[in-house]
């Protein structure tokens, strides 16, 4: 269970340099620079044609797991922007923050958890004002001396309405879960759903960070896919904790993660959120570093208790069975939808020599795959090929996303499907004129397979059902 229990370089990351995944992102139109053609803004992307695609996946993935798949976890959509006391209430306004220090000379700021040097300081340490000091730390540009660290606001604020002063001031929310605290008696209610019993929420969530950067690893602008445990208090909460942490690890590695570059980091009693009673990362290698993907908290009555003070509203829960009122605890599985389909998306990248050349594959598991199927002809220049192509393409688009290329030679409209993770290509050639049939290639093996055309949808959806979690 600690980090320590695994060396960190003994498990190699899957690209040894993130570069390779940046390039390849720009290039085959997975991730680009927000506002490029201005120079970019700090800490925020857009995602490309296939980018979109994969991460609306593993969206799809994650509710498939975390709602349709079960009866005891509903959905929720609320809103980004929320009643400003909402943030009060749940600490975020008095404490979302990190210890922020200043460059005396060239007046960087950078967190202070992240400088070097600092990586085994307790929490104690990074609210200590004298920190930088005794432990001479300077900046990492000038080597010059850096202030004492000051606590950083992380939320992104805006004013409602036409005029803006104090009394406006709307926060972006920096997390989802606090809509699904505020919709706890909504969705009980109307969903007659008993304790235990799940919200989850996926949607966009804004952090002003100090440091962001590798790559989409931390942004400003980012995806979560949370869902809140509603369980009867304290035994309720630990037996859902320990339910919840194997799974969510397990979930990973059911779509693609090799188990390896998967651990669980407990975080120490002064590292704990304002709101945690206990907590659990589910740490990937990274190529910068084991870094969290994942966050399981068991957030005790902090959250429901508060906004019941707060408000005035009852959130308490009237158990039936037992006769009992309480107010339930929360245990928390917190995702990053960036962040898993950037995991997904290293993970996955391989590069094999074959036949003398180097072949570029994403081994993405095929319901997380942008395209499932690429449609090629043989011969671009029989338009009874190209005609057999456009009427299988359509066909299989009712059911799937699939993509039609002829714009190189067959190998290497192969490799480009490679590439960007396609499990199947079809391929029309001369004898499918004669023969109605077509030769199914698989991404893995490169075996191919001759299929009756008629029978190409069925095997590659048998195909996808037969891998599916
Ligand atoms: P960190 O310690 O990396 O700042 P955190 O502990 O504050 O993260 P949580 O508040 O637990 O993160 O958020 C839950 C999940 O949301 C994270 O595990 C991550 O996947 C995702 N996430 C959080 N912050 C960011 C960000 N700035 N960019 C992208 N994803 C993020």
């Amino acid at each position: 269970m600690t980090p320590d229990a695994i060396d960190p370089e003994a498990v190699a990351p899957s690209v040894a340099n993130l570069e390779t995944i940046v390039s390849l992102s720009k290039r085959r139109g997975f991730v680009f620079p927000s506002s490029e053609i201005y120079g970019g803004i700090n800490a925020v992307w857009d995602y490309g044609p296939l980018g979109v695609e994969l991460k609306n996946n593993v969206k799809r993935a994650w509710w498939r797991t975390m709602i349709q798949d079960r009866n005891d976890i509903v959905g929720l959509d609320a809103g980004i922007l929320m009643h400003p006391q909402v943030w009060v209430t749940s600490g975020h306004v008095g404490s979302f923050s990190d210890p922020l220090v200043e460059c005396a000379e060239c007046r960087r700021r950078f967190r202070l958890d992240e400088l070097p040097g600092t990586e085994h300081l307790s929490q104690t340490d990074l609210r200590d004002e004298t920190v930088t000091s005794r432990l001479g730390l300077v900046c990492p540009f000038d080597a010059k001396p850096l202030s004492a660290p000051r606590r950083f606001n992380l939320m992104f604020t805006s004013h409602m309405g036409p005029v803006e002063d104090d009394g406006n001031v709307v926060y972006f929310r920096p997390e989802t879960a606090q809509g699904s605290y505020v919709n706890f008696k909504n969705v009980q209610q109307s969903s007659r759903k008993k304790v235990p019993f799940g919200i989850a929420q996926i949607g966009k969530s804004f952090r002003n960070e100090i440091s962001p950067g590798n790559f989409v690893f931390r942004m400003r602008e980012f995806e979560q896919m949370e869902m809140q445990y509603f369980v009867r208090p304290e035994e309720g909460a630990a037996e859902a904790f320990e339910y919840w942490l194997p799974r969510r690890k397990a979930w990973y590695e059911a779509y693609g993660v090799t188990p390896s570059r998967l651990r669980f980091r407990e975080h120490a009693p002064d590292e704990l959120a304002h709101y945690a009673k206990k907590a659990i990362d589910v740490e990937y290698r990274f190529p910068f570093g084991w870094k969290e993907l994942e966050g399981i908290h068991n957030r005790g009555d902090f959250d429901l208790g508060n906004h019941a003070k707060a408000s005035g509203a009852n959130l308490e829960y009237f158990d039936q069975a037992s006769g009992e009122h309480f107010i339930p605890w929360i245990v928390e599985t917190a995702a990053g939808a960036d962040r898993a389909a950037f995991t997904f998306l290293i993970d996955s990248y391989r590069e094999e020599i074959v036949r003398d050349e180097t072949r570029v594959v994403l081994g993405l598991h095929p319901d997380l795959a942008p395209y499932k199927v690429a449609v090629l002809p043989l011969l671009k220049k029989r338009p009874e090929i190209v005609e057999m192509c456009h009427k299988l393409l359509a066909d299989l688009k009712r059911d799937m996303m699939a993509v039609y290329d002829d714009t190189a030679a067959i190998g290497k409209l192969y490799r480009r499907q490679d590439e960007i993770g396609t499990p199947w290509c079809v391929t029309v050639d001369v004898d499918s004129l004669e023969d109605g049939a077509v030769t199914v290639r698989d991404r893995d093996t490169m075996t191919q397979e001759r299929v009756p055309l008629e029978g190409v949808k069925r095997l590659i959806m048998d195909r996808m059902a037969a891998v599916r979690p």
